[in-house]
């Protein structure tokens, strides 16, 4: 049984129905700056909140930049447009993760392509991502293809599921070796540690989501960090 099979099971009976995957508490000063955008009339994509939120992603990923966004699917469909990713074009991404990643791929004109799990990190496994560019990748004028479909493969993108880092330095090792672009989903992963570095610092870029339901929300929200200055203004 592949990996994520036997994953997904194992989380549908961790997870019954009707129980809240993460439920949002607010004890904080929520209250005081929501009257505060209100008062001020900054309720919008702009404003000192704003400018604040994006410094302190920067200092929790320690990233260079950050671009807040409405929501973590607008946030991956935006770095894969501005990658270049074109109609036709394919995504590596593994088979266990929330259906934002490979919506955001088909929303920028993309397929998404599943590659399967480690046990370990739940997290896409480096040795299957080799073996798939292995048999299936073909270099033609320094472009990497499929040679089964015929399309450009782009980029890979990581997944740290529920918090749990996946292996990035070894997924990026093996996207760089066939010439693409690693990137990582890390809309689970605010907060966590990978070795010592924040999970959002791996890949050229990583986005975050702030859905009510991830480690930190805004109700909804999303960023892209990276420290690409193609990307993002540094
Ligand atoms: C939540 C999530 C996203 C983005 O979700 P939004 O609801 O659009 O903010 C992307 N990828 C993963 C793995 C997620 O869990």
């Amino acid at each position: 049984m592949p990996a994520y099979e036997w994953l997904t099971e194992f989380l549908l009976s961790a997870f019954p129905d009707g129980a809240a995957l993460h439920e949002p508490t607010f004890s904080g000063n929520e209250w005081n700056y929501v009257k505060d955008c209100l008062d001020t009339g900054w309720v919008s994509s702009v404003g000192g909140y704003v400018d604040r939120f994006e410094e302190m992603l920067c200092d929790v990923t320690g990233r260079e930049a950050a671009v807040a966004t409405v929501n973590g699917t607008a946030a991956m469909h935006l770095l894969l447009v501005a990658l270049g990713v074109r109609h036709g074009d394919e995504i590596i991404m593994p088979a266990l993760t929330f259906v934002a990643t490979a919506n955001a791929a088909v929303h920028a004109g993309a397929h998404p392509h599943f590659v399967d799990v480690e046990t370990t990190t739940l997290g896409l496994d480096p040795g299957a991502l080799e073996r798939r560019l292995h048999d299936i990748g073909e270099q033609r004028d320094g472009v990497l293809m499929n040679r089964e479909t015929g399309a450009r493969i782009r980029a890979v993108v990581g997944v740290d599921v529920f918090g749990h880092p996946c292996d990035a330095p070894a997924l990026a090792k093996v996207a760089d070796d066939f010439g693409i672009t690693y990137l990582q989903d890390s809309a689970e992963s605010l907060g966590s540690l990978r070795g010592s570095k924040p999970a959002a610092a791996g890949g050229l870029a990583a986005i975050l989501s702030f859905n009510g339901n991830k480690t930190v929300t805004t109700g909804g929200g999303g960023a892209v960090v990276t420290d690409d200055e193609a990307l993002a203004p540094v």
